[in-house]
């Protein structure tokens, strides 16, 4: 089978390349995305991967993939916003995406924030550059062994990461209001203030859905423990960013580490000039205890690896006729 890859970065290629070798297929991966100027590089292929946040175009350009026989589309990604997915059941192309690629690896990114700020290492950094070695009583800090983690949202991502600080030696409460059996060896289930109120650390792991936007907001952080670290590897609407900056000036929690922001669109994943940053990242990255990442948390070698052959099994199966468990229903 002849496979196109668009939009292909350095690091997938090793990982593309494997899986043709493996699998005995034919890849091409190109750097240009589908869109109307490249669509037409896809004939004589039986399938396409894409991975990009720009739209494809109009609906010509599905009907285009149509006249080229092309009968899916396989996103590297979760989101597949960029794709007309009325357009593609017209055409008759069927749209996977990888909607769980290494849970793990934003656990991992989340627990290594916490461990930062908990013992108090980017401080202790800063002070030594001041030319300040000295220990200080102000940075004395907690084992995690004796401290409570706080689990919202216990799916893929909250149940990873509810592992590895059980594994740490932590107690670990959660709130989901789904029961997952899976996780039971991992956690102790409890309502949304409990965990709230008794979490040392608390980690954020849920969807953004209007019933958890602001979900972390000025009361949750007037009941949190003053003592407390907020971790958010989410989604960045699924906290107050105004209250946040208001609770870590007026110390009512110890610090926050966050892989997303409500305003991160705008220069997240780009290079810009100091203007163009939100007045707000600008407060938070300022603050020696709290830790800001441009939305990296999913950016490990094994994430990569699986949103390419998770995407391009995909598209082998469909274009071999059978089905995929992870087909986006329009
Ligand atoms: P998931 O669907 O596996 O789990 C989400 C869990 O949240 C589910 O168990 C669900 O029942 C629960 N939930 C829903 N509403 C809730 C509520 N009101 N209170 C408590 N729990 C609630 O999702 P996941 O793959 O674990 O992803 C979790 C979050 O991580 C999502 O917001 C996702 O967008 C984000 N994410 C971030 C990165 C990154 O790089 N930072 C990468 C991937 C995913």
């Amino acid at each position: 089978m002849k496979l196109l890859m668009y939009s292909v970065r350095d690091a997938e290629k090793p990982f593309a390349t494997a899986w043709a070798e493996k699998n005995g297929h034919e890849l091409k991966t190109i750097d240009q995305p589908l869109t109307a100027d490249t669509v037409d590089l896809a004939a004589g292929f039986d399938g396409v991967s894409i991975q990009q946040t720009e739209g494809l175009g109009d609906t010509a350009v599905y009907a285009k993939l149509a006249s080229l026989g092309i009968k899916q589309l396989a996103a590297r990604m979760v989101g597949v916003d960029m794709i007309d997915l009325a357009a593609c059941k017209q055409n008759g192309i069927t749209v996977t995406n990888v909607p769980v690629y290494s849970p793990r690896a934003i656990a991992e990114m989340g627990v290594s924030q916490a461990m930062y700020l908990l013992r108090r290492v980017g401080e202790f950094n800063a002070r030594m550059k001041d030319g300040d070695f000295r220990w200080s009583d102000d940075l004395i800090s907690n084992e995690i062994y004796n401290l409570t983690v706080g689990i919202i949202g216990l799916g893929n991502i909250g149940g990873a990461t509810a592992q590895i600080y059980k594994a740490l030696g932590a107690r670990v409460l959660a709130y989901d209001p789904f029961y997952n059996v899976e996780y039971e060896p991992f956690v102790e289930y409890a309502d949304f203030e409990t965990v709230v109120k008794s979490a040392d650390i608390l980690s954020l792991h849920t969807p953004l859905l209007p019933s958890t936007e602001n979900m972390i907001a000025a009361p949750q952080f007037a009941m949190m423990k003053d003592s407390a670290y907020l971790i958010n590897m989410a989604r960045g609407k699924l906290v107050n960013t105004a209250d946040l900056i208001s609770a870590l000036e007026e110390h009512q929690i110890a610090g926050a580490g966050v892989d997303t922001l409500s305003d991160e669109t705008s220069f997240f994943g780009k290079k810009v000039s100091p203007d163009q940053v939100s007045a707000d990242y600008k407060k938070l990255a300022a603050m020696p205890n709290v830790l800001v990442t441009p939305h990296v948390a999913f950016l490990t070698q094994t994430s990569i690896r699986n949103m390419v052959e998770i995407s391009l099994n995909d598209a082998v199966a469909i274009v071999e006729g059978r089905r995929s468990q992870n087909e986006v229903r329009s």
